[in-house]
């Protein structure tokens, strides 16, 4: 892992009346470029060629700048003029993919404290993060004694490409083998397998924002916890596995997650899901330094209004999308609207103007 101080003294050196928001152009990045455009911060779009044209369809999306590359895992060759540009990078999903293991070493100052983004690529380490957050999480079952439905799951952030259910341990070994034979899994994703407990029930999204900078609202740690909105995936098939039915043809069910939808929640559980993100916040700071900045928590609310959480994102998540100017929660603690892409630039605003960029950037 690259040295704090190493990052703490690129941004020493970097001129804070033109700091820059840098992110890939992919994921959430219309979102971080239009919300940086509202505080009057400049932003550099890491971009292929073939893409420019997605962003310039949206003037008011598409970045001041743009840094060409031919695949976006060359990043790491281009830190020198991020750094040139006192950039700060924002991760989101894809950059998380495509830098992978790099994210450890990558010399550019990178929003929030990088050593989260190793805590949610690791399934193990993130249910253990949840469990100290004093959160509910699924069983996990041994392949051989799976009892009751479990969904299986394969190593790697597939948005749940690839899952599957069964009842049984029987079941299990018929459905690896057909997988394995038909070359849509490997040997190696069988090692790495989770087999979880299907949790029954409505899925929840909750979008956070940690700031040590603001005390009142939401107490957490030295500042507060921001509920900045809240959405629902839309996975294929399962959603909507009920069309083909109609026909008398039963489908194989997937849970491919392509888009989101807004949601909103009974008003009496947001007492759980915001002490929910305080556990997160806090457990963060006791094993590795804490998290700044958006995360989101998975959950599953079953018919007792009991809550599971399956993951943890510790960093914008696409949902976030669904509200760029502001979300249903977010109104209630901004007078401005408010979307997390805007709410990640006015705490890089707000760090830079007291000097305290280091807090939040590693
Ligand atoms: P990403 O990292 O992009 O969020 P992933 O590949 O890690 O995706 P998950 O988010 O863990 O996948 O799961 C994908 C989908 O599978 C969920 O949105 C949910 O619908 C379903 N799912 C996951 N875990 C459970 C569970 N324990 N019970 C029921 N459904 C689950």
């Amino acid at each position: 892992m690259i040295a704090k101080k190493e990052i703490d003294k690129l941004l020493g050196s970097y001129d804070k009346k033109d700091i820059r928001i840098a992110a890939i152009c992919s994921h959430s990045a219309l979102q971080l470029f239009y919300g940086a455009r509202q505080e009057g911060i400049k932003t550099v779009g890491i971009c292929k060629k073939n893409n420019k044209e997605r962003y310039e369809a949206f003037p008011l999306a598409k970045p001041d700048e743009y840094i060409f590359v031919e695949r976006y895992e060359e990043i790491s060759d281009h830190v020198n003029e991020l750094a040139a540009r006192n950039a700060i990078l924002i991760p989101h999903g894809s950059a998380v993919e495509y830098i992978g293991k790099k994210i450890e070493t990558i010399k550019i100052p990178i929003f929030g404290n990088r050593r989260v983004l190793l805590w949610e690529a690791d399934r193990q380490k993130m249910l253990k993060w949840l469990g100290v957050a004093g959160i509910k999480t699924p069983k996990a079952y041994s392949p051989d004694d799976i009892l009751g439905p479990a969904i299986v799951k394969f190593p790697g952030a597939r948005g749940g490409k690839g899952y599957f259910v069964v009842k049984n341990t029987k079941e299990y070994n018929a459905r690896i083998a057909r997988e394995l034979k038909a070359k849509r899994i490997t040997k190696a994703d069988v090692e790495g397998v989770v087999v979880q407990e299907f949790l029954n029930g409505v899925r929840f999204y909750p979008h956070y924002f940690y700031t040590p900078f603001s005390k009142d609202g939401f107490k957490c740690q030295d500042g507060r916890l921001e509920m900045l909105g809240l959405d629902k995936r839309i996975e294929s098939n399962i959603d909507e596995i009920y069309r083909p039915l109609v026909f008398g043809v039963k489908a194989e069910p997937s849970y491919t997650v392509v888009g989101n939808a807004p949601v909103i929640m009974r008003e009496s559980l947001l007492d759980e899901v915001l002490r929910m993100g305080r556990g997160v916040v806090d457990a963060s700071f006791k094993l590795f330094g804490g998290i700044y900045g958006p995360f989101c928590v998975e959950t599953i609310i079953d018919e007792n209004f009991n809550i599971t959480a399956f993951e943890v994102s510790a960093r914008i998540v696409a949902g976030t999308n669904l509200y760029p100017t502001g979300s249903q929660y977010s109104c209630y603690i901004f007078e401005d609207l408010m979307s997390t892409g805007r709410r990640i630039a006015r705490e890089i605003k707000v760090a830079s103007a007291n000097d305290a960029l280091a807090k939040v950037v590693y």
